[in-house]
C-alpha cells in the first residue's frame, strides 16, 4: 500500500476517533502519524489508542508513527464563585495567589513563578486572547491589572503571557509523569509545548534517552527568536498556530510558518504545519474555501506534514478531513507550478559525501526513467537529506529499525520499508528492487537508484549510489558483490 502524495497528514485522536474502526478509517484515508494530546484523557485512554494504532500497523503491514504531544507549562487562572464573571473594558481586574474562589475583581492564578516575573506594562492574554489584561503594578503576590478588551472569564481558563520570557520548567510534574508513561508505552515522537529555550529542549531529550525523537512546538515569540538555536537541538518542529497566533499579532504568523518551514527543509528536519487547518469541517463536512487554500499554501511552501487537531479528535467529520487534506495534496503535487517551487527554494548546507550522493541521486532520478530512490539508512539521516531535494520520484526509506522507519512517517515523501539486517550491497539492491516492485512503485523494466553506506551498520557512511534494474534476473548477473 503507498500514498500517492509526499506531503504527510498528522491526525490527532480523541473523542471523535476513539475505536478501532474509526482509527483504520482515518489511517486509510491518509492520517500517516497519530498524534495523542497528553492535556486530554487519562493514562488509560491513552494506553488503549496506543493500542489500535499498533494493531492496525501491524494488520496493514506499514509502519505509522505515534507522536505524544505534552501539555507543558500551561497557565490557568482558578474557579469563580459563579463559575464565571463578565469583565469590562477600563476596569481593573486582580490576579494573586488567594484560594478563595474567584468574583468580577479577582481569581487565583495559580503560578507564584508568574507574578515574579511580571512588570508593570505586560500584557496577560485569557481564553485564546479573546479577553486582554495589562498589569498596572504587581508583587510576587498578585497583579493589578486593567482590563483592555473585556469578556466572559470562566473556571480554569488558560492564560497567555507573551511578553516575558517565563521562568518555567519547560516540563512540569504532570509533564515528566506523562513522558516516563509515553516512553514506556513506545511512542516515535514526543511534542513539547511552550518551548522557550533550547534547554527545554535537552530536559526532554535527557528524560527520553532516545526513547523517542524530540519535536520542538513554537508557540511563544522567546521560540521564534531563538528558533535557530532550538532548531538545532530538536529532531522537528511545529508551528503551532494556535498559542502562536494569541501570543504574536495574528498576521505575524504567515511569515513565521514559511520562514520556520524553509529552516526546516535545509536543516532536513520536519515541520508540522498545526491548528486550525480545516476548522470549519468540526460541523461541516464542506471545507471553506479559505481552508483548502491554507492547506495548499503550506505545502507550496513545503512542509513535511499537515495536522488535525479537534477536525479529527472532536469533531463530526473525522474521515472527510482527512480525505479533503490528501485531495489537496494531490491536486497541489501535480501542480507544475509546485515542483518548480521546490525546484527553485533547493538550499541548506551541503558538504559532506551523503549530501552529494543524495544531491546525485536525485538528479539521476530526474534525467531518466527512475521510478524510485531507495536509500538504506539506520539513523534516518541519509533518508532525511534525500527528503531535502524534494525529489520528483518516490523516496523508498530501507531500514532494519522500526524506531527508525515510524519515525520517517512523519517526513515529506518517506515510503519505509523494514528490510532484515544485511551485509552484502548485494543483497540491499535485490532488497530495494523487490521492495520497489511489491510495494508498487516500479515494474520488471524499470530501474530504480539505490544508496547505501557500506559497510553496514555504521552510521553516516553514505557512500554507494547506484541505477539498478528491478528485474530480479538481471540484478543478480549484472551486480557487483
Ligand atoms: P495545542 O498546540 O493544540 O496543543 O495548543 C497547537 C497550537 O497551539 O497551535
Ligand atoms: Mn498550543
Amino acid at each position: 500500500m503507498r500514498r500517492l502524495r509526499n506531503v504527510k497528514i498528522v491526525a490527532t485522536l480523541g473523542p471523535a476517533s476513539n475505536d478501532y474502526d474509526t482509527i483504520r478509517a482515518l489511517f486509510e484515508a491518509g492520517a500517516d502519524v497519530f498524534r495523542l494530546n497528553m492535556s486530554h484523557g487519562d493514562h488509560s485512554e491513552i494506553r488503549a489508542r496506543h493500542e489500535m494504532i499498533r494493531k492496525i500497523e501491524a494488520e496493514k503491514r506499514r509502519p505509522i508513527a505515534i507522536l505524544a504531544d505534552l501539555q507543558g507549562p500551561k497557565l490557568r487562572v482558578g474557579v469563580f464563585a459563579n463559575g464565571e464573571e463578565e469583565l469590562v473594558e477600563g476596569q481593573t481586574f486582580r490576579l494573586d495567589l488567594d484560594e478563595a474562589e474567584g468574583d468580577s475583581t479577582r481569581v487565583r492564578l495559580p503560578h507564584p513563578e508568574i507574578f515574579a516575573a511580571l512588570e508593570a506594562g505586560s500584557r496577560l492574554l485569557v481564553n485564546d486572547g479573546k479577553i486582554r489584561l495589562k498589569v498596572i503594578e504587581c508583587s510576587r503576590e498578585h497583579a493589578e491589572c486593567e482590563v483592555v478588551v473585556g469578556g466572559t472569564i470562566s473556571n480554569r481558563k488558560g492564560v497567555n503571557v507573551p511578553d516575558v520570557v517565563l521562568p518555567l520548567a519547560a516540563l512540569s510534574e504532570k509533564d515528566r509523569k506523562d513522558l516516563e508513561f509515553v516512553c514506556e508505552l513506545g511512542v516515535d515522537w514526543l511534542a513539547l509545548s511552550f518551548v522557550q529555550r533550547p534547554d527545554d529542549v535537552w530536559e526532554a531529550r535527557d528524560l527520553a534517552n532516545g526513547r523517542a525523537a524530540i519535536l520542538s512546538k513554537i508557540e511563544k515569540p522567546a521560540a521564534v527568536n531563538a528558533f535557530d538555536e532550538i532548531l538545532s537541538v530538536s529532531d522537528g518542529i511545529m508551528v503551532a498556530r494556535g498559542d502562536l497566533g494569541v501570543e504574536l499579532p495574528v498576521q505575524n504568523v504567515p511569515p513565521i510558518q514559511k520562514r520556520l518551514i524553509r529552516k526546516c527543509r535545509a536543516a532536513a528536519k520536519p515541520v508540522i504545519v498545526a491548528t486550525q487547518m480545516l476548522e470549519s469541517m468540526i460541523d461541516s463536512p464542506m471545507p471553506t474555501r479559505a481552508e483548502v487554500s491554507d492547506v495548499a499554501a503550506a505545502i507550496y511552501e513545503g512542509t513535511d506534514a499537515v495536522m488535525l487537531s479537534a477536525e479529527s479528535a472532536a469533531g463530526s467529520y473525522p474521515i472527510e478531513a482527512v480525505t479533503t487534506m490528501d485531495n489537496v495534496a494531490r491536486e497541489v503535487e501535480s501542480d507544475p507550478t509546485f515542483r518548480e517551487v521546490m525546484d527553485a527554494s533547493r538550499g541548506g548546507r551541503k558538504d559532506t559525501v551523503a549530501d552529494a550522493i543524495v544531491s546525485a541521486a536525485r538528479e539521476i532520478a530526474e534525467t531518466t526513467n527512475i521510478k524510485a530512490i531507495c536509500c538504506f539508512s539506520q539513523s534516518g539521516t541519509t533518508a532525511l537529506l534525500v527528503a531535502r531535494e524534494r525529489p520528483h520520484v518516490p523516496i523508498i526509506a530501507m531500514t532494519h529499525l522500526t524506531s527508525t522507519a515510524r519515525r520517517l512517517c512523519l517526513s515529506w515523501g518517506m515510503h519505509c520499508v523494514i528490510t532484515g539486517e544485511l551485509e552484502r550491497f548485494k543483497m540491499a539492491v535485490v532488497n530495494a528492487a523487490r521492495a520497489a516492485r511489491r510495494e508498487g512503485f516500479a515494474g520488471e523494466r524499470d530501474q530504480i537508484v539505490v544508496t547505501a553506506g557500506v559497510p553496514f551498520n555504521m552510521p553516516g557512511t553514505t557512500n554507494i549510489l547506484r541505477v539498478a534494474p528491478c528485474e530480479e534476473r538481471l540484478i543478480f548477473n549484472t551486480d557487483p558483490e
